[in-house]
């Protein structure tokens, strides 16, 4: 008889060597081009790691959205400083007007040397941005959670000191794209109960410990009252409304403020891993969610994309990394029917950010 070897006295292992693979045997669907055209209403043109297209040929970025239908690309970038917005409208705007949209941004760097004036003189920049071809508004989610005002106060999202900024945004009609704090995860001690341990190693600076950090549920909630305070100006708010991690949340939001946005981006991960909440979720508020990946506009992320909103393959890698960015787990596609899809993957977003009425 074969002497039978059971591998009793294994040593243990390093979280950082378990790559499982799956041996499930299930459906696997190529989705390179989507059901209807796409309009990507989150992502980035300057930051570092998103393909430095502001130094390549607009031709080269054009031919990727052609292969994956991207109709519209919103572009977020433009905020960091005027010299950018003025970089990215002449070299991106200018050479296909209809395909990019240019947001602005608020330099809260500012507070410091304009005083009590600042949330004046920030509103008055954004007339600037919008005047030289600006067409939204990016908030960043250093707004409460490092923003300090003059006297070194950190400045809640809610703080009314900044309603004209989200006056002059809701009179201008420029969409606010609004991300404030960060996964739930990173407000949580880094330890082995954490999530996103693996991330959180890894990007020190993503940890918002509270205290001395508010907690999530102040940032978020702070968003909910800027957004129910100014029913005229539209929020989009990025990543499932900041919170994809209790769409519940984000529908009460969403069921009390008609103003309100949310768009998808890098949020995939969550939504996939709890696939029955978000198909209800999405058929539920087919008309208040926007398409957007925020990731490098490189050839695999649409499709990945497509795979998750259109088919019902199970189980699946939701990026490419061998460990999955955002926590270990994989993903499960929400096989939405075709009329949501459509509004998901452009009306909504063409009504919201391109100002075109339905018909
Ligand atoms: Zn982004």
């Amino acid at each position: 008889m074969a002497v039978i070897h059971r591998d009793t006295e294994a040593p243990p292992l390093l979280l950082t060597d378990f790559k499982p693979k799956s041996k499930l045997v299930t459906r696997e669907t190529v989705v390179e081009r989507p059901r209807f055209p796409v309009i990507d209403a989150h992502n980035h043109l300057s930051l570092e790691g998103f393909g430095g297209w502001d130094k390549r040929p607009v031709s080269e970025l054009l031919d990727i959205f052609d292969r994956a239908d991207v109709r519209v690309y919103v572009d977020l970038d433009g905020g960091w400083g005027e010299d950018i917005l003025e970089s990215h409208l002449d070299h991106f705007k200018s050479a296909a007007p209809e395909r990019f949209r240019v947001f602005g941004g608020v330099d809260w760097t500012k507070w410091e040397e304009q005083g009590d004036r600042f949330p004046e003189w920030a509103a008055n920049r954004l007339r600037k941005q919008a005047e030289r071809g600006a067409e939204g508004l990016k908030i960043w989610k250093m707004l409460g959670l490092t923003v300090h005002d003059h006297k070194g106060h950190l400045v809640a999202v809610d703080d009314a000191r900044l309603d004209p900024i989200w006056a002059v945004a809701g009179e201008l009609k420029l969409p606010v794209t609004i991300h404030i704090a960060d996964p739930v995860a990173f407000f949580d001690p880094v330890d082995g109960n954490n999530e996103r341990w693996e991330e959180l190693h890894d990007h020190v600076d993503w940890q918002f410990p509270s205290p001395p950090f508010p907690s999530f549920r102040t940032v978020v909630d702070g968003l909910a009252n800027v957004v129910a305070r100014h029913p005229e100006t539209t929020f989009v708010g990025a990543h499932l409304g900041c919170y994809a991690e209790n769409l519940q949340w984000v529908g009460d939001v969403l069921d009390r403020c008609p103003n309100f946005y949310v768009d998808i981006s890098e949020r995939i991960g969550e939504l996939g891993r709890q696939p029955y909440t978000a198909r209800r979720f999405f058929l539920k508020y087919a008309d208040r969610i926007l398409f957007g990946t925020d990731r490098a506009p490189e050839e695999y992320i649409y499709p990945t994309y497509y795979r998750f909103l259109e088919t019902d393959d199970e189980y699946f890698d939701y990026g490419i990394e061998e460990i999955p960015r955002q926590g270990r787990w994989r993903i499960c596609g929400l096989y939405l029917p075709d009329d949501v899809l459509e509004k998901v993957y452009y009306r909504n977003a063409a009504r919201v950010m391109l100002g075109q009425t339905d018909g």
